[in-house]
């Protein structure tokens, strides 16, 4: 009980800083964007490229972090994760202009997510070593997923070099925990799997290739495989789908409705999909066997009547 109840603690702790290593991720994977989208003639924001690559030169792509308004380097307690933002309420210490709250949010999201997923996990598989090295490894996972859901939120696209990583952690992961964890049977959770994935990411594929790339990107595509791999169940996959395109039809019909969005707005699945994901993952049996209980209950209601 108080080792698990340390290992949550210690898991919000470590998503504290694993946010603020995102948050510093995603500026540095944007500024590479910028650099290879000028260099490949593409279209490019040429206000954003001077914000983030020519003033800082090639800063950015060293480790050191720096303010995006002056570019000043930023010092070690400048960059304690939620702390440094509330200490300065939200300002930067050398040119006092606002940060916004894209650090602290990120901060703390992710600290949620660890901790959420840390007491699911330690509640299912417990505290033994083969249990926590799996945890170790879904935590680095989440970190991607952190970086992915604010990149694709803020300029529609999931970068490669997150998304490869993390398809090859999603099998390591999935491998481990069908063989060490649950001892499944290898040829049903195989099928399953495949079910799973070409639930997930057949549907965007199917998408991606009717619409020429216009509806949907390849990374949806990339993504809906990362996904249905850990899911392994492909009635969680279902159910993740189903979620995401129920979240996404209510956040974008209210915009549809008032005319604020046009129809050709662009959205971004990417969250919409790993919001689904998280949900099905920590929640989806409870979800499925409550309808499961709700059908049967409206059978016999319906029978009686
Ligand atoms: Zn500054």
């Amino acid at each position: 009980m108080t080792v698990s109840l340390l290992l949550i603690v210690a898991a919000g702790l470590l998503g504290l800083v694993m946010g603020s290593f995102s948050g510093a991720q995603v500026w540095r994977l944007r500024a590479r964007q910028l650099v290879q989208d000028k260099k490949d003639g593409e279209e490019y924001d040429k206000a954003e490229y001077k914000r983030l690559v020519t003033l800082t030169k090639s800063k950015m792509n060293e480790d050191r972090s720096r303010c995006l308004s002056c570019h000043h380097t930023l010092a070690w307690y400048d960059l304690i994760p939620l702390f440094s933002w509330l200490s300065t309420r939200g300002k930067c210490r050398y040119c006092a202009k606002p940060i916004g709250f894209f650090e602290p949010v990120i901060e703390l999201g992710t600290a949620v997510l660890f901790v959420l997923f840390t007491t699911v996990w330690v509640g299912m598989f417990g505290v033994e070593a083969a249990s926590l090295l799996v945890l170790g490894l879904w935590l680095a996972a989440l970190t991607m997923f952190v970086i992915l859901f604010v990149y694709d939120m803020k300029w529609f696209l999931l970068p490669n070099e997150v998304m490869f990583p993390l398809i090859g952690l999603s099998v390591v992961i999935t491998s481990l925990t069908a063989i060490v964890l649950q001892d499944l049977a290898i040829v049903p959770t195989l099928l399953s799997i495949a079910a799973s994935v070409t639930i997930l990411s057949g549907l965007y594929f199917a998408l991606w290739l009717v619409s020429r790339g216009k509806w949907v990107g390849f990374g949806d595509v990339k993504l809906g495989i990362a996904l249905g791999v850990l899911l392994i169940d492909w009635k969680l996959s279902l159910l993740a789908l189903f979620l995401a395109n129920l979240i996404g039809t209510l956040v974008v019909l209210p915009g549809l409705i008032s005319g604020r969005l046009s129809r050709k707005a662009q959205v971004p699945f990417g969250p919409l999909l790993i919001i689904g994901f998280f949900i099905a993952l920590l929640a989806g049996n409870s979800i499925i066997d409550g309808y499961e209980a709700f059908s049967v209950w409206l059978s016999t209601t319906m029978l009686m009547l």
